[in-house]
């Protein structure tokens, strides 16, 4: 019989008033038992409407079923078929919109806890698993990638386990893109990634770092040397500022800017030397996952008061709801129908404050969500002395401007058809650089397809 309980197996977390002064992961994971009692939630259905919410097709039901039987290990062999990076995706997967929104449990009650499920098994293996990885034989044909984030990795890893050699050109020195610079430590430790990209060199991927492709090598030379295709996986790390006056001001950071001082050069240990400010009062512009991530880490490096200035409503706030849940339990503030019109500075050039106006919702644009309109004389200032702009970003056109036959759209984008194969022969793209700025999963799933189109465009040559 089924466990037939409404809600999901609780998951152990710090203590919200602990855990906003220390960057330890704020969830601890399920136990062996716990895990094996969410899994006894799920109904095995058999049109597994699960699987088509995750765009990489893991075998939900039947990976769950081994951890109910307590088989871990297979149940890791049966989710790595499809996905290179579980304890990742277990982790920051948006579930609730993908895998876990096609669930049946969530009709009534929750669904099942796919994503906890997942990291569960992805963690217990790193501790308990054959780790038996085969470098696969060279099939005689080189691939280059371009960028090691989840797109190039997923790229990386497919076309490694047919057999082919490939390295991957990193502009940055650790591999991992967003999961390593982006996403911080209190969400998705970074020894787990390092874990998950060491399994990948086991297979055989060379990972070359410091190679900022555009610069130092074109992809004319990458071919030149050999490569008989290339995988452009640069992502959509260019950050994107209002325009506003007191942008230039000392305190003005992009998200991206200060979660990579805070997350690749661990600003937030004593003992690094990363020059950032230490701030009393923050004001965080956006409301995307981002921008929660930034408003966190400014709340763990020692601000007193965090604010998240978004200029619709909570009930259009695209970040998801575990972390506004989690970001509120924290203490940090959210200035809905609020937004920035200039940034004010002191003598010194130094920001002392946000100028907002309140905004009111009007019709729905052409994407459904209500248009929000200044409300006129409602200008107030919130005195603070730092200002994350986390408004968006856009792929760097470095590489498309380096390189002849590349198009992009209007919003810088690589065009690439469905089968990840963009206008130039012999160069295939994916993730961020394709999509803007989306997710890791589907990134992972853009890499998978190209890793396909690569095996039949080298064959068929
Ligand atoms: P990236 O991860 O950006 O990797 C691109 C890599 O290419 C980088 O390492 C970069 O250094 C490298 N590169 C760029 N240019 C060059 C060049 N010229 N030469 C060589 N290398 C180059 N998604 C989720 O699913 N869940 C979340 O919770 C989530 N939270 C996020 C939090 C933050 C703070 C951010 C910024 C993003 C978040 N995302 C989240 C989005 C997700 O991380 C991205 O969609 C995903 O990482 C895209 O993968 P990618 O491989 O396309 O690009
Ligand atoms: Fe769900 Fe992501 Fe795992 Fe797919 S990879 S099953 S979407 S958590
Ligand atoms: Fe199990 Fe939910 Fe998938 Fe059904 S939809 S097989 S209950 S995870």
């Amino acid at each position: 019989m089924p466990n037939m309980s409404l809600n999901k197996v609780p998951m152990p977390e710090q203590q919200p008033n602990i855990r906003n002064a220390n960057f330890e992961e704020v969830t601890l994971g399920y136990t062996e038992e716990m895990a094996k009692e969410e899994a006894t939630r799920c109904l095995q259905c058999k049109h597994r409407p699960c699987v088509s919410g995750c765009p990489v097709k893991v075998k939900i039901p039947d990976f769950i079923s081994l951890v109910a039987e307590g088989d871990f290990e297979k149940a890791y062999e049966v989710i790595t078929s499809t996905n290179a990076l579980p304890a990742v995706c277990g982790r920051v997967c948006p579930q609730e919109s993908q895998c876990e929104a096609k669930c049946v449990r969530g009709i009534k009650g929750e669904p099942v806890g796919i994503g906890r499920l997942e990291r569960f098994v992805a963690d217990w293996y790193i501790k308990n698993g054959k780790n038996n990885v085969q470098k696969p034989p060279f099939n005689g044909h080189k691939v280059a990638i371009i960028g090691a984030g989840p797109a190039g990795l997923s790229c990386a890893g497919d076309l490694a386990q047919r057999g082919y050699e490939v390295t991957v050109f990193e502009a940055f020195h650790n591999a991992g893109g967003v999961l390593i610079y982006g996403i911080p430590e209190f969400r998705l430790p970074k020894s787990i990634v390092a874990k998950e990209i060491e399994k990948l060199k086991q297979l055989g991927v060379k990972i070359l770092t410091n190679m900022v492709i555009g610069k130092i090598l074109s992809i004319d030379e990458l071919f030149e040397m050999g490569f008989e295709a290339v995988f452009i996986g640069s992502g959509a790390g260019l950050p994107v500022f209002m325009g506003i006056e007191g942008e230039g001001l000392v305190g003005v950071y992009s998200a991206n800017e200060f979660l990579t001082r805070i997350n690749l050069m661990k600003a937030y240990k004593d003992d690094y030397d990363t020059p950032i400010k230490k701030s009393n009062s923050v004001a965080v512009v956006g409301g995307g996952n981002v921008a929660m991530d930034a408003a966190r880490s400014a709340k763990r490096l020692g601000a007193k008061d965090v604010y998240v200035i978004y200029r619709r409503s909570e009930d259009e706030i695209p970040a998801r709801r575990e972390e506004i849940h989690h970001a509120k339990e924290e203490g940090i503030e959210f200035k809905f129908l609020t937004n920035p019109v200039r940034i004010l500075g002191d003598d010194e050039g130094n920001v002392k404050g946000i100028e907002c106006v309140e905004m009111i919702l009007g019709d729905p644009d052409t994407s459904g969500r209500r248009t929000p309109k200044t409300k006129s004389d409602s200008n107030f200032v919130i005195d603070v002395d730092c200002v994350i702009m986390s408004i968006g970003t856009s792929p760097n056109p470095l590489i498309r401007t380096t390189t002849n036959g590349l198009e992009a759209n209007r919003r810088g984008c690589l065009v690439a058809d469905e089968s990840m194969t963009t206008t130039r022969e012999g160069v295939f793209a994916g993730g961020d650089a394709v999509t803007g700025a989306a997710t890791v999963i589907l990134a992972m799933g853009a890499g998978k397809i190209a890793a396909e189109s690569i095996d039949k465009y080298i064959l068929s040559k």
